[in-house]
């Protein structure tokens, strides 16, 4: 071991049990440390690989899955080393603004079943530093991959840069929606991110959402090979009220005709001016047979052929992520029947519809991060036709977004519809007063609504629930409401 190595390792122990004495969790703070007192030796290191592995075990050890940090080193030392890691592995990158994780569960299952030699960056982190850091822990120190193929969730902002040095064998672009726009700017700032990145890897071949009329639109500016995927009939919503990001042609501006809209701005778009349209797509879903409360069924064609395809996943917006990994795993090689397989079959987590037993009431977690997810999200609640206690919790942490006014374009009023099947709406998070007012103004009866500041006292109430729990939080209260529930009731860590 070199001795610049070797003051790297102990540098980050020295941090981790000065880590344990202040009992607290920031994963960053170890490397944080490393760098300002050593900054020379990260600097000088031949390779970045070491670093991660050294930090990022450090980090796991910690128990606190640090994900960005090791990767943000090794980025430091090397630009390209993402390039080097990923020569010869086969990837498959997954990008878009929803659905990005469990389109990724669902590919990865099929790679499962294969018996591929894979990995995946499960964590969540999926901006450069994360994905790098997750082909060194699949590296041997030379660099070599461990792994012949990967599953990578991609960032839509990040995967302009990202792509620069990843040349996936398949991309995903699942679709474009209003998301955190403080931190994304315009939505067409994030489609041309993507596009940016699509340009760097010209061989890749794209699965490209038919139904999205921003992502539809790459094909014509690349020359990849693309199959597109879609839903080719009504997602049981046919509410053309619903808010659209997109309604305007995005090549003249004119308002779109739908002959149908699935959900947001997805459907069978046509610009009546210039004559842009959805293409029919080669993956499509063709009928819905079950939207179910655990499960879909719906009939799917993959090259030509219809199958009856089981979803291991409620709601609509699930048909879409379904529909979108077949495509990529059609792109891939995989058999119809394997493709069927595997959507009946995977499983989810990390707050997609993960289920929690709260003392003896089921749970469930429905992530949600702008107006477009959380509609989909509340039409999957109202559609249940049952009792039910709801609990929405909105911080606006940068994770999170900043600006939260999305919470009044979001359908809140679809809950008051539910009537008597809304038993008990709580509240909770960093902006749970605004969230409150907002749910008041849907014209949620005030009664049901019940304000916790404390995450302990709402994890009793939903324990004491008497109806199904579905919680909706933003990404930050769910690490954080995730953190307390496995502190309260048990269960794995999300990073294993
Ligand atoms: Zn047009």
């Amino acid at each position: 071991m070199k001795i610049r190595t070797f003051f790297a390792v102990l540098l980050c122990k020295l941090a981790r049990g000065l880590l344990r004495l202040l009992r607290r969790g920031g994963t960053a703070f170890p490397g944080r440390v490393a760098l300002k007192v050593y900054p020379q030796v990260l600097g000088v290191l031949s390779r970045g690989v070491r670093v991660i592995l050294v930090t990022g075990t450090v980090l796991r050890r910690l128990g606190r899955g640090g994900t960005n940090l090791p990767g943000k080193l090794a980025l430091k030392i090397d630009k390209n080393i993402l390039g080097e890691l990923s020569r010869g592995v086969k990837v498959t990158v997954v990008t878009g603004t929803n659905g990005k994780t469990t389109t990724s569960r669902m590919i990865e299952q099929a790679f499962a079943d294969a018996g591929l030699n894979y990995f995946a960056n499960r964590s969540g982190a999926n901006l450069i530093s994360g994905i790098t850091a997750e082909f060194a822990m699949h590296s041997t120190l030379t660099g070599r991959p461990k792994c012949q193929f990967a599953v990578i969730e991609c960032d839509e902002a990040a995967s302009k840069t990202v792509l620069k040095y990843l040349k996936p064998e398949v991309i995903v672009a699942t679709n474009v929606f209003r998301d955190q726009l403080d931190r994304y700017g315009e939505i067409t700032h994030t489609l041309n991110n993507i596009i940016e990145g699509i340009h760097h890897t010209p061989e890749s071949t794209l699965c490209i959402n038919a139904d999205c009329s921003l992502i539809a639109s790459i094909p014509a500016q690349v020359p990849n090979p693309v199959v597109r995927f879609g839903v080719n009939v009504p997602l049981g919503g046919d509410d053309l009220t619903e808010i659209s990001d997109a309604p305007h042609c995005i090549h003249c501006k004119t308002e779109y005709v739908y002959d149908y809209r699935t959900y947001g701005h997805l459907g069978a778009f046509r610009c009546p001016k210039c004559g842009y349209h959805r293409e029919a797509p080669q993956v499509a879903v063709t009928a819905v047979l079950n939207l179910g409360v655990d499960t879909s069924d719906v009939t799917m064609a993959i090259g030509g052929q219809e199958y009856a395809v089981h979803i291991n996943l409620p709601a609509a917006y699930n048909i879409y992520n379904a529909v979108g990994s077949a495509a990529a795993l059609y792109a891939f090689g995989f058999t119809p029947e394997a493709i069927v397989h595997a959507l009946g079959a995977f499983g989810c987590g990390f707050g997609r519809m993960e289920k929690f037993d709260l003392r003896g009431t089921p749970g469930r977690m429905m992530l949600v991060k702008n107006p477009a997810g959380c509609n989909q999200t509340m039409r999957y609640l109202a559609g249940l036709n049952e009792d039910a206690t709801f609990v929405v919790c909105l911080n606006d942490r940068d994770a999170d977004g900043t600006d939260i006014s999305w919470i009044w374009d979001a359908d809140f009023e679809r809950l008051a519809a539910m009537g008597e099947h809304l038993r008990h709406v709580f509240v909770s998070g960093t902006r749970a007063d605004e969230l409150r007012l907002r749910l008041k103004y849907a014209g949620v009866d005030e009664t049901k609504i019940q304000v916790y500041y404390d995450y302990d006292l709402l994890i009793d109430a939903m324990c004491a629930s008497e109806y199904p729990v579905f919680i909706m939080p933003t990404y930050t209260s769910m690490l954080d409401l995730r953190g307390r529930l496995q502190k309260r009731l048990g269960g794995k860590e999300f990073w294993e």
